[in-house]
């Protein structure tokens, strides 16, 4: 019998009072129990607030994205644990590839993004400056800032190791230390891997700790600072959320809540097409992978009427050779549900569905299990049933048979496909297989508004796409309605939920000062020595260089359209430039500005900056012509360290004519060496 501890105020707590007890999927015998009434709630908060939101927000976003990535090759080394401890909530290998796996690669990717997109500060910006007044002296900017509370995450049973680290990780990232409490039914596993994270030492005092068993009344301390991410059923989410303490205090709620997804076979996928071929497969794999507890399974399947028998074979076809049985067979392609009590509900939420339409493979009393006693685990068939008339059936659209059981049913054209999609009253994910645009472009007009995620796929994306099931963490997860409101992962989108976003407003020095990026107006300092003989370290925000100024000629223009080749008539032919709206007569290449500007701002010899990688936001404003002179001014604007050799340097270039006018604005990006 395993103690299943928790984590509280920096000491690990055994079960005491009020402990669970935890059976196994497949013997149906008690494994574990977990849980204890007396877990000191209000310590583990301001252990939380106090230590571990200190902690973590000493560190810059660069800092928690390279811990993110350290604890996911030190957790991947540790996977083979967690698998043999997942076999006992009833998954297979290939379930816990979902859930292991899929959690680590989520913190590689949020460690990743971390890096490239976040700057290595403590302040994130959100969009450019924007000028309020007439000369630039007051200027405003958006900022996010870490929430200086603690996120309480509340997780399902389904995935006991994805669950926590898809929320950890933008958690971490944003600088907020998080208390995670896993569903009981699998919070073995979860504490196996929240114990490896904390051995690891990778993490700051404070910044995990864990629940398991109840959470006691931990919601009704909870403050503005504070955030509450929950995943699970609806019917749980609607009771946590009406919390009185987090309704008074505005506590951020967050809901990832089960969901009647869909799945539509284009008209144009007609049996004999890749398209038919694909949509059966994927329907097969999303309603028996993690024996159908997945919050994203496929619970509503939508055919043109004319291929509903074709549909049914073929998908009934694929399920029959599905072995179903001890997981840590080999052969065995689904295991149990996570519990008895699991069975029971599927079995009663099916029966539901079945008062309405018509079972057509899986009955759940005459099934073979390999290897396991099918009276004593928590096995069920899959099971499809057949709603002929699903205009007038209700339970369909909304009922969660959370375990391998799906319902098919027709649809006449496409706005009748749309209708039925939307009467999920909102979903996670739907998905659409068809080769044809027009009706991937219908379907998105008429229902992406119900849903988080919209799946496409066909011949052509078939061998890289990732599946209907798959949140990814680059896309949003997370859907309107019956799915909870809610929104996660995302890529950066996803550590925002954990920060503040202010607007703030002042001079742009003051803008400068608070968001470690240079704003246009601020004060510009200059060195005796070249900015590009200066180190990465050397060089300072606002640093500017302001270049001679160099006279453009006809010969300069026609030199360098017969030398590119670029002889547009904007360049060579003074008449047809003129009647164009744009120019006052033959003008020099933007392209030919440039490269001048970089021949004005250059210094030759070997030093520290090592690359220029590219130009962003550029802009020409203004037309140059033969005669006119230009000149630019460089300014740093920010500084993002890539690795141990050297940093990203990203300068402010305006290139002014003779009259001080504008003529191009860009940002210019240099590696250079520490
Ligand atoms: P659940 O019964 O609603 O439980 C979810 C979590 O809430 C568990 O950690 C549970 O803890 C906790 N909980 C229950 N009552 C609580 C209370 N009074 N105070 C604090 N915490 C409380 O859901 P489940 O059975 O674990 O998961 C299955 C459901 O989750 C399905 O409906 C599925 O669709 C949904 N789901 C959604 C997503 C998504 O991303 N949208 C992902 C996975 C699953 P205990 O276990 O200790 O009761």
């Amino acid at each position: 019998m395993l103690d299943v501890s928790s984590f509280a105020a920096g000491q690990w707590i055994a079960p005491g009072t009020g402990a669970r007890s935890i059976e196994s999927a497949i013997t149906g015998e008690a494994l574990a129990q977990a849980g204890n009434a007396a877990l000191p709630i209000q310590d583990m908060l301001g252990y939380a607030r106090e230590i571990g939101g200190t902690n973590l927000r000493r560190m810059t976003f660069h800092d928690r994205a390279k811990m993110l990535k350290a604890l996911a090759l030190f957790l991947m080394e540790r996977k083979q644990t967690l698998y043999d401890l997942s076999y006992d909530t009833g998954a297979t290998l290939s379930d816990h590839k979902i859930d292991v796996d899929g959690g680590i690669g989520t913190m590689l990717v949020f460690a990743a993004k971390g890096r490239r997109e976040m700057p290595d500060g403590h302040v994130y910006l959100d969009g450019p400056p924007e000028q309020l007044g007439k000369t630039g002296a007051f200027m405003g900017r958006h900022i996010c800032t870490p929430l200086l509370g603690v996120a309480v995450h509340i997780n399902a049973f389904n995935f006991p190791v994805w669950g926590v680290l898809e929320k950890l990780a933008p958690t971490l990232l944003a600088g907020v230390p998080a208390i995670v409490k896993p569903a009981t039914a699998t919070c073995y596993v979860t504490e196996a891997c929240v114990r490896m994270m904390l051995d690891s030492g990778l993490l700051p005092e404070g910044a995990v700790q864990l629940v398991t068993g109840g959470l006691g009344d931990m919601l009704d301390h909870l403050e503005c600072q504070d955030a509450v991410a929950f995943t699970g059923s609806a019917q749980t989410a609607l009771k946590l959320r009406g919390t009185p303490n987090l309704m008074e205090n505005s506590v951020r709620f967050a809901s990832e809540q089960d969901s009647l997804n869909a799945s539509v076979l284009g008209p144009d996928a007609e049996p004999g097409t890749p398209e038919f071929d694909l949509f059966v497969k994927e329907v097969q794999r999303e309603m028996t992978a993690k024996a159908g507890q997945k919050c994203t399974a496929i619970r509503r399947i939508m055919v043109p009427h004319a291929h509903i028998d074709a549909v049914i074979t073929a998908i009934s076809d694929r399920l029959a050779k599905i072995q179903i049985g001890d997981p840590r067979l080999e052969s065995t392609r689904m295991g149990a549900l996570v519990s008895a009590s699991q069975k029971r509900d599927v079995l009663e939420k099916a029966a539901l569905i079945q008062a309405e339409s018509e079972l057509v493979f899986g009955a759940p009393d005459a099934f073979s299990v390999t290897g396991a006693d099918k009276e004593k685990g928590a096995f069920v068939p899959p099971m499809l049933f057949h709603c002929s008339d699903p205009d007038i059936a209700r339970r369909v659209h909304d009922t969660e048979a959370f375990g391998p059981v799906s319902t098919i049913m027709p649809y006449r054209d496409l706005p009748h496909a749309i209708d039925l999609l939307n009467k999920g009253k909102g979903s996670l994910v739907a998905s659409v297989i068809t080769n044809d645009g027009d009706v991937a472009r219908d379907i998105t007009l008429g229902s992406a508004a119900f849903h988080g995620r919209l799946y496409f796929n066909n011949r052509t994306s078939m061998g890289e796409a990732s599946g209907h099931g798959a949140p990814l963490p680059h896309m949003v997860h997370g859907g309107p309605g019956r799915a909870g409101g809610g929104e996660e992962l995302g890529g950066i989108r996803g550590v925002m939920h954990y920060m503040q976003r202010t607007a703030i407003q002042g001079s742009p020095d003051i803008l400068t000062a608070i968001g470690e990026q240079w704003v246009p107006g601020g004060t510009e300092t200059t060195h005796q020595d070249h900015p590009f003989t200066r180190t990465f370290s050397q060089i300072t925000l606002g640093e500017t260089f302001n270049s001679p100024s160099r006279t453009i000629t006809l010969e300069d223009i026609e030199t360098f359209a017969h030398f590119t080749g670029d002889t547009f008539y904007a360049h060579m032919d003074d008449a047809a430039a003129k009647a164009n709206p744009f120019f006052p007569g033959r003008v020099a290449h933007g392209y030919l500005l440039l490269s001048f500007a970089a021949g004005l701002f250059v210094q030759p010899d070997p030093g520290p900056v090592l690359a220029n990688t590219g130009l962003d936001n550029l802009r020409f404003m203004a037309p140059v012509a033969a005669g006119d002179s230009i000149r630019v001014r460089l300014t740093v604007k920010h500084k993002t360290p890539r690795n141990d050799e050297y940093g990203e340097v990203r300068w402010h270039v305006t290139l002014y004519n003779q009259n001080d006018d504008v003529a191009a604005e860009y940002e210019l990006l240099t590696m250079n060496g520490y």
